[in-house]
């Protein structure tokens, strides 16, 4: 590994100041896409409307429209320049996978001909035997195959042409993320549509919205990969604080460094060129870190240009000789970094359901939009938390900058009196009276009354902002399709049953739908209060609280995922047909697998750094400081003890610190040694998180006291200082 002087040398600090582009950014959108303009110029019209129709309604494209779809799609990347083409898919990795093969290939008579028709287009079977599947495919001994998901448009990626596709076992289970998000996302436009028809009939589609917002540091190439810990793990394991840290709060929307600024003017290109329609670009809280965010787009499109920008920036940065992280704590000391989940519904006439409107139906509709949502996560508050469970996100989990691991959710004053008003309408039919108060008063209200709502709430996890919703606990690193899936399937749940209530309350009692659809909302209202809360977050009285309330407060990954092979959520799942039992244990086997991949790298690269470059490097010091000891003894003879009384002193204290450091990590060692034996994979990863991770928090302070003891020469690890603040 690189010396720190040798990296900081070796850190080519690269000043290109951007300057004004001659292209339009709008002129360069989604130019690798095969759009609507383009399927409209390469595919015949039989084959666009089946296209069309199958994005719309889920229909299945048969093997000739298939045919005629993958001609176009390869005559228009091969006009580009493409010589490849992979299926683009989302394994349990939580990033993505590709395996290109050439569009090139020999017939018989030794011709080159270019080669991709419909059967390569609809299913490729990729060499996918190292991909985790949670023994789904050992379970069912059939292999996994890839599916183009049609309703993600391909793209061309450098020089590769990318068919967005599922991951699923030939019996069927998904082996990825993405094919339990479409599973999702079709029960809640199902259950949604059926609901919006209340209001008005023409609806026909509901989807989800989901805009992102990513954070992320940049740090400088060489310096990051002077550290194995950064390397290998995406943190930093052990640094002492910087002298400075965000204290004086000069970074959050400040200037953004000219060199950051190259890499985003040229990372948002890149976007343009791939559709992702990034919009804003900021500094976040801490030194380095950085925020990006798109206008926001149907869920599941939302979820891949998430992943492909993430990919992206990793290879802009390169280039820009920077490394981008976006590990959920990267630094101790400073802000981690989040990617908030904003979330709503639309309809196909272009309404969105989470909005406020300019009629008391309109306002109505938002309401019925807006307590089922809340009710949703109130019923399984515990389960949304699951879905955002890694190792690497516990460490921001309730750590004071990042919402609580307890789910709860912020609505705010003006709308919580609205729900207040409701909670006290009056059983069964309403009066003439009652009904004008309530449309006029209550609901027709709700509109002026959002104009003016500027109370946030930072310290929640789940909060009401104006036309959506703001799901705030999901990591940086994280697939967004595991949390959108888990929300979409809990609203789909919440409205079918909604729905179910209304029309036997219209059938039976004989009410009037906005009566029946009153009636159900203020039952809703009360019972799902205590997911509400709009106090401080962070306080040890919402913990206090929350336990009270009966709110799940599951603080670690192992302890977060039980939830999911729980009854209710078997059953949840079942009915909804997100994910069957086998799927989900299997899910959530492979979600402990990779916390205890993530602990184990962990503890090896804890070995490394004490060992290898803590140890000798106090070693060395110590030694110097013995000399220069045995040297004031030669000269000053009887008198050299007090004299020496400083080096002596921290010859002693790098001596304890050592040991301890030492002997810690040989106690974390042998019980990791011993974990790694255990079979059972549940009982495992509750070791690492209970036993093991403790060691590293207790290593590192000893560690880190020796960064502070020793010469700042003899220290071999980049600092803190360097890594967050060399520009
Ligand atoms: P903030 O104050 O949180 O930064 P913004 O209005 O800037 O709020 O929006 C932040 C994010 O919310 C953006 O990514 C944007 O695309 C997304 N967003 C806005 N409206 C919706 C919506 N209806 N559905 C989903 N995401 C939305
Ligand atoms: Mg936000």
């Amino acid at each position: 590994m690189k010396m720190r002087f040798e990296a900081l040398a070796e850190s080519n600090v690269r000043q290109v100041l951007p300057i004004l582009e001659e292209n339009k950014r709008s002129e360069l959108f989604g130019k690798n896409v095969f759009n609507d303009e383009k399927m409209q110029q390469f595919l015949t019209e039989e084959a666009y409307e089946k296209v069309q129709l199958a994005v719309f309604s889920g229909k299945k494209i048969d093997r000739k429209i298939a045919n005629q779809v993958a001609e176009g799609m390869k005559a228009w990347a091969l006009s580009m320049g493409a010589t490849h083409y992979t299926h683009w898919f989302q394994p349990l990795t939580g990033s993505t996978a590709e395996k290109h093969d050439a569009f090139f290939d020999l017939k018989p008579d030794g011709s080159a001909i270019e080669k991709f028709g419909g059967s390569q287009l609809v299913q490729q079977e990729p060499d996918a035997s190292s991909f985790p599947s949670g023994g789904i495919r050992n379970t069912f001994e059939a292999r996994g195959y890839t599916a183009w998901d049609p309703t993600s448009p391909a793209f061309i990626y450098k020089t590769t042409l990318c068919v967005p596709t599922i991951f699923v076992a030939y019996t069927g289970e998904a082996l990825d993320n993405k094919a339990p998000l479409l599973r999702a996302l079709h029960a809640v436009d199902q259950a949604a549509t059926g609901v919006a028809q209340y209001f008005d009939k023409n609806v026909r589609k509901v989807h989800a919205t989901l805009g992102w917002e990513q954070e992320y540091f940049l740090v400088d190439k060489a310096l990051a990969q002077s550290r194995p810990d950064i390397l290998m793990t995406g943190r930093t394991l052990v640094g002492n604080y910087a002298a400075k840290g965000q204290q004086l709060d000069d970074h959050y929307f400040g200037v953004i460094p000219s060199r950051a600024l190259s890499f985003m003017s040229a990372l948002e290109k890149q976007c343009m060129v791939l559709g992702i329609p990034v919009k804003t670009r900021h500094n976040e809280v801490a030194p380095n870190q950085f925020e990006v965010a798109p206008v926001f787009e149907e869920a599941n499109l939302s979820v891949d240009h998430n992943l492909l920008l993430m990919d992206v920036m990793e290879e802009v940065a390169d280039v820009h000789d920077f490394k981008v992280l976006f590990h959920e704590k990267p630094f101790a000391g400073i802000n981690g970094s989040g990617k908030h989940n904003n979330w709503s519904l639309a309809t196909d006439t272009g309404v969105n359901l989470l909005r406020p409107g300019s009629t008391p139906m309109k306002n109505l509709q938002f309401l019925t939009f807006f307590v089922n949502t809340i009710k949703a996560v109130d019923n399984y508050e515990e389960l949304l938390r699951s879905s955002i469970a890694s190792a690497s996100n516990d460490h921001r989990l309730g750590a004071n900058e990042a919402p609580p691991s307890i789910i709860s959710i912020f609505i705010g004053k003006q709308l919580a009196g609205v729900l207040d008003e409701l909670e006290g309408v009056s059983k069964g039919k309403l009066s003439p009276q009652e009904k004008t108060e309530l449309k006029l008063n209550v609901v027709g209200k709700i509109p002026e009354i959002l104009l003016d709502n500027t109370d946030r709430n930072r310290t929640s996890p789940f909060a009401f902002t104006g036309n959506k919703f703001e799901m705030r606990g999901v990591g940086s690193k994280m697939n967004c399709a595991k949390p959108m899936t888990i929300l979409n399937t809990i609203v789909a749940k919440q409205l079918t049953d909604f729905k179910k209530e209304v029309d036997a309350l219209i059938d039976k009692k004989n009410l009037k739908k906005d009566e029946a659809v009153f009636n159900v909302l203020r039952e809703y209202i009360k019972t799902s209060k205590r997911i509400r809360f709009d106090g401080d977050g962070y306080s040890f009285d919402w913990q206090e609280e929350a336990r009270r309330r009966k709110l799940s407060n599951n603080k670690n990954t192992p302890e977060a995922l039980h939830v999911l092979t729980s009854k209710e959520s078997l059953a949840l799942f079942e009915s909804m047909q997100v994910m069957n039992e086998v799927e989900l244990k299997a899910h959530q086997e492979v979600e402990l697998d990779n916390y205890v991949f993530h602990l184990q790298i962990e503890g090896r690269i804890f070995g490394e750094l004490v060992y290898n470059h803590v140890v000798p490097a106090a070693i060395r010091y110590q030694n110097l400081l013995l000399e220069n000891v045995h040297g004031l003894k030669e000269v000053y003879g009887a008198a050299h003890k007090k004299v020496c009384e400083p080096q002596l002193n921290m010859i002693e204290q790098i001596g304890e610190h050592l040991t301890e450091a030492k002997k810690l990590t040989d106690a974390m060692i042998a019980v990791k040694k011993r974990t790694d034996n255990m079979g059972d994979i549940a009982k495992k990863a509750k070791t690492y998180g209970d036993t093991i991770k403790p060691y590293f928090e207790k290593i590192r302070e000893h560690v880190d006291a020796l960064e502070r003891l020793i010469s700042d020469d003899l220290w071999p690890l980049t600092k803190y200082r360097e890594l967050l603040f060399v520009k």
